[in-house]
């Protein structure tokens, strides 16, 4: 007891050195990533490819953002 839940730095697995945030186009999950990335997992990037991307109006701000046609989001990240 005790010792599993003193986990500091890269025995973390929420540690995330270099990483940076991104929040994923399809789903709006926010991520980390070591490189610039647009989706979170390669099953949101083949599905992207598959479905193709569409401009969609932010329904709160009004600004375009692009997301899958299919089920796609409808705020930009500004509001995620
Ligand atoms: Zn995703
Ligand atoms: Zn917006």
């Amino acid at each position: 007891m005790g010792k599993n839940t003193d986990q500091k730095g890269k025995n973390n697995p929420n540690w995330r050195g270099g990483k940076k945030k991104y929040t994923c186009l399809r789903c709006g999950k926010l991520f980390y990533s070591y490189t610039e990335s647009k989706y979170c997992s390669c099953e949101c990037y083949y599905e992207v490819k598959k479905l193709g991307n569409i401009l969609k109006q932010c329904l709160t701000c009004g600004k375009e953002f692009e997301t899958s046609k299919v089920g796609g989001r409808v705020y930009c990240i500004r509001f995620v």
